[in-house]
């Protein structure tokens, strides 16, 4: 039996004991595994790590929820100490250019404390590094319920995609739970439950009942949505923004990213990036049932055009040298524009607030 000194025999040793794994088992261990998980041993950002996030291409995308944060901070009737939460900081320069564009907000700056919630060790590490200059207090925590009550303002950029996912795949006798097994040829192979998910049907949106043959579903457990929801009802806003559909969908999104090229979900366990589209609709619907407002989804490119990025953009310009001023148009297009290399189109805002607060920049009503 394989002794579980690599993810992949550590997989296989569970799949011997316990049978096939749920896809959401599967992506659970490869990102987060205590000692082999993708997040766990590495800094997977930037140009030299396996992909690049909306921060990492430009300081305007953090400078601008900064000033999105101190407005939404006034709304809740400036509370003398806020929590300033970010899920999944990744390499802190999010929080960081949020913090300096705050600074011109000087009793904001005063209010938070930034709260971390980071499953990654070696990203804390980093972190850690660049936060220890700073003038404001910083505690990492495990998981946003370890964060203590009280007025929150919560950002989450390109988190949920990371959290596991499950699938179903309709047959004729209804949906089965895809899962991880190992094939003949001893590699790992998708499958699918034996039994049928039971009044899994019913729970599907009805436009999606009839679904063909072969169709796959995907959902995420709900325990994030409903702890954003719980934590904002009051005194609390959330941001969310990352890739996936405004309403349900069927399809399989799940998808392995390393160096910057897709490559096979079941291939190398652990030494991939393993996301999947965010249902934002699945996501609002949660954290609506609970007593948090929605406001949103919305296209990143309209959220960050409401929020100014190009007169920020104009504004860093006019300040910099010829390159740079390229450097800084590209970006700006980049997370604002349709298409494959675009974010704008992509990526979703979602807000998920205190109903006392109305309208959140950016959310406002278009008329
Ligand atoms: N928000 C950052 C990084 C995105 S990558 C950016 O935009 O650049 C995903 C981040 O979420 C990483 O920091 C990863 O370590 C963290 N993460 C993934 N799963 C997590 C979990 N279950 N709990 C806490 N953090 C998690």
């Amino acid at each position: 039996m394989p002794d579980g000194s690599t993810l992949e025999s550590e997989i296989c040793r569970r799949i011997a004991i316990a049978g096939p794994m749920t896809v959401a088992e599967y992506m659970r261990l490869c990102l987060t595994h205590p000692e082999h998980g993708y997040y766990v041993t590495r800094d997977p950002l930037g140009s030299a790590g396996d992909f690049i996030t909306a921060p990492e291409i430009s300081q305007m995308f953090g400078e601008l929820i900064g000033l999105w944060a101190a407005a939404v901070w006034r709304q809740m009737g400036a509370p003398e100490n806020v929590r300033l939460i970010e899920l999944g900081p990744g390499r802190g320069t999010l929080m960081l250019d949020a913090l300096r564009a705050a600074g011109v907000v000087k009793d904001f700056r005063q209010a938070i404390v930034v709260h971390l919630v980071e499953i990654s060790r070696a990203l804390q590490v980093l972190q850690q590094r660049r936060f220890e200059t700073l003038d404001v207090p910083v505690l990492w925590h495990p998981t946003l319920d370890d964060v203590p009550a009280g007025p929150s303002i919560i950002i989450a950029n390109e988190f949920v995609d990371a959290l596991p996912v499950h699938q179903a795949v309709k047959q004729d006798d209804g949906w089965h739970e895809r899962t991880v097994d190992i094939g003949a040829d001893g590699k790992f192979c998708f499958a699918l439950s034996q039994d049928t998910l039971l009044h899994f049907d019913t729970g599907l949106p009805r436009a999606l009942r009839q679904s063909p043959n072969g169709s796959i579903f995907e959902w995420r457990d709900d325990r994030i949505a409903l702890d954003l929801g719980r934590r904002t009802r009051t005194d609390g806003a959330a941001l969310i923004l990352d890739y996936g559909h405004i309403k349900y969908a069927l399809g399989d999104t799940l998808q392995a990213v390393a160096g910057h090229t897709y490559t096979d979900v079941l291939q190398t366990p652990g030494g991939a990036d393993l996301t999947a589209h965010v249902d934002f609709e699945a996501l609002a619907q949660s954290a609506e049932s609970i007593g948090g407002r929605i406001h949103g989804p919305i296209l990143q490119r309209d959220f960050l055009l409401r929020l100014g990025i190009d007169k920020r953009a104009a504004a860093l310009k006019a300040k910099a040298t010829r390159d740079k001023a390229l450097e800084i148009e590209l970006a700006a297009s980049r997370l604002t524009e349709s298409g494959a290399k675009g974010m704008g189109e992509l990526f979703k805002a979602l807000a998920i607030a205190d109903p006392k607060l109305g309208a959140l920049p950016g959310f406002e009503s278009l008329l």
